[in-house]
């Protein structure tokens, strides 16, 4: 697997959710094992020697990549989900969304002050949802070391909102 094969795997999808936005589709990805191994070997890579403890995934697509990096690592998972779904203590945090806003929430025994963690979904564009996670770790006191990401939306700048290493594997100007 090249990375210009990566490219070819990811489906855009015109107009969905809504008109004018590009969905990049994943879901060929997931089902070809070369290319998850890819992504995650990748990704690895990038973060190896950088003694982290946990990996944070955001609910929903950063579940699957964020817990198969984890395991490769051999190091924990935490996840960062959506308003109301966390059954013990939780701090929580609103931001906005283009149209309204949304909520997530971490477990506020998640970490231990000063652990190393790093970020993953599987794709950066303005980079509100990844900015409200690091503000959730760092509230928590996680020391955010990086954010990774399959796939990066360059346009939309969200790497510029984000105060910790920003690393993607694929780069599209929408
Ligand atoms: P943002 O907060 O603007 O960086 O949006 C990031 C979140 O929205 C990620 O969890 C993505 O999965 C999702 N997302 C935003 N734009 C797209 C897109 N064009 N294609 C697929 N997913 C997207």
């Amino acid at each position: 697997m090249t990375k210009e094969e990566l490219q070819k795997i990811i489906r855009n999808i015109p107009d969905f959710p809504v008109k004018g936005i590009q969905f990049k589709d994943i879901t060929p990805l997931l089902k070809n094992p070369e290319a998850v191994r890819y992504v995650i070997e990748d990704i690895k890579a990038h973060f190896a020697n950088k003694d982290i403890k946990y990996i944070a995934g955001i609910e929903a697509r950063g579940f699957i990549f964020g817990s198969a990096l984890a395991y490769e690592l051999g190091i924990g998972f935490i996840p960062i989900r959506k308003k109301g779904k966390l059954p013990y203590k939780t701090v929580s945090i609103t931001y906005s969304l283009e149209y309204g806003e949304n909520s997530l929430e971490v477990h506020e025994d998640a970490l231990n002050r000063g652990d190393k963690v790093l970020i993953v979904d599987d794709l950066l564009a303005t980079g509100g949802t990844t900015k409200a996670t690091y503000d959730l770790l760092s509230g928590i006191g996680g020391d955010v070391v990086g954010a990774a990401f399959i796939i990066e939306l360059t346009d939309l700048k969200g790497r510029d909102k984000l105060p910790c290493e920003v690393y993607s594997i694929l780069q599209y100007n929408i």
